[in-house]
């Protein structure tokens, strides 16, 4: 059994990583079975605690996730693209280094004191609750980019920078429409894309990539180029295109 002291340990060496932002891998079909890298790949990690015998790892969004190591339980820290034998729970990988958790029994999205009581309905519910979705993003500032408002856990928890911007081509919503310049029914439309296409990735499927990281390439659908920019006050990089993703105030090319 690891004790605190170990645990510490690891919480210490755990933080190269911290204020990064990391790419998440759940290579291990059990840990894959979670959905956890859909919805923390490209968060920032924020920190890293041992608190009794787990690991809190909290993410930007309010996000925590909680590794309990049991007997068999082990992190490791690596230089990036370190090799490896063996199908690891999950990867953390940052600029320079990459955490490892082996054996992971115990991997979860974790309340962290009543905080996750103020997150939205999640979006890899099945079935989700879209009513109660539109409703919060009907609360929040009418003045609110959609594209950043999609990323805000209390309006809709789960839903990550990659699936937010797969989801507004698929509904061809721009993701710099205000909340007030987009219907009801667009909302839904990219709820449900967003849904069904993370849990496709949870059931193992790779659902092609329309414009994330395709800056500068064609747009499948209509021929255009692929636009980035950084959005919102975390600066998620929105990806989008504007031949068929059209209004908002979008930036200067
Ligand atoms: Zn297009």
């Amino acid at each position: 059994m690891p004790e605190g002291d170990s645990l510490r340990r690891a919480a210490a060496r755990l933080q190269v990583l911290a204020g990064q932002r990391v790419a998440v891998e759940t290579p291990h079909p059990r840990a894959a079975a979670k959905g956890l890298a859909e919805r923390l790949d490209g968060r920032t990690l924020e920190s890293v605690e041992a608190v009794g015998k787990n690991l809190l790892l909290r993410f930007e969004g309010g996000l925590v996730l909680r590794s309990h190591l049991r007997m068999t339980g082990r992190w490791r820290v690596e230089a990036k693209g370190a090799r490896r034998t063996g199908t690891p729970w999950l990867v953390l990988r940052g600029d320079a280094y990459e955490a490892v958790l082996w054996n992971g029994p115990v991997l979860e999205l974790a309340k962290d004191g009543g905080r996750l009581s103020h997150l939205g309905p999640d979006i890899l519910d099945s079935p989700p609750e879209f009513d109660e979705m539109i409703e919060r993003l009907r609360g929040a500032p009418s003045a609110r980019e959609v594209g950043d408002a999609l990323l805000d856990q209390r309006l809709v928890a789960g839903i990550g920078n990659v699936w937010k911007a797969e989801a507004l081509w698929d509904a061809r919503v721009s993701p710099w429409r205000t909340l007030a310049e987009v219907a009801d029914i667009e909302l839904r439309a990219t709820l449900d894309s967003a849904h069904r296409r993370m849990r496709a990735s949870v059931e193992g499927a790779r659902p092609l990539r329309h414009v994330y990281r395709r800056a500068g390439r064609a747009c499948h659908r209509c021929g255009g180029i692929i636009r980035s920019q950084p959005q919102g006050e975390a600066a998620r990089v929105a990806y989008w295109c504007p031949g068929c993703q059209r209004g908002g105030r979008q930036p200067a090319a």
